[in-house]
């Protein structure tokens, strides 16, 4: 079983915001930035990849109240999700970032040049 499988099923602690019968938002362990929440659906999918219109639906929403839920709605957010290994995935099951709680920096993410592509 996946370690975020464990988060919801309460094998492994974890700081939960707000949780429903579809989906958990927690605490990132190794927070990125002031606000640093994980968003998972309580079925297991693998990645973004692996993601239905239906989870993506109730997730959006979900995400939502979240960011109302800590008060970052109004001031703004990033939401990242990793995909793979080119994405950086760690967890192999779908989740969100919710990164806010001050303004975030967004710089060159490769060594390769993006302008050489296109
Ligand atoms: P990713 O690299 O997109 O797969 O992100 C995985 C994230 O899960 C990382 O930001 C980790 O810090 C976080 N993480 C791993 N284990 C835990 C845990 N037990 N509780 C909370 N966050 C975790």
């Amino acid at each position: 079983m996946c370690i975020f499988c464990k988060i919801i099923k309460h094998e492994i602690p974890s700081n939960i915001i707000l949780e429903n019968d579809d989906f958990l938002a927690f605490h990132d362990i190794n927070p990125k930035a002031p606000i640093h929440i994980l968003v998972i659906p309580k079925l297991h999918v693998d990645s973004f990849n692996e993601a239905t219109p239906k989870i993506m639906q109730n997730m959006t929403t979900f995400m939502q109240n979240v960011a109302k839920e800590v008060h970052i709605d109004k001031s703004g957010y990033r939401v990242i999700t990793n995909v793979g290994d080119d994405g950086g995935q760690e967890v192999k099951h779908l989740h969100f970032h919710l990164l806010g709680g001050a303004k975030l920096a967004w710089s060159h993410l490769s060594d390769s040049d993006p302008k050489g592509k296109f």
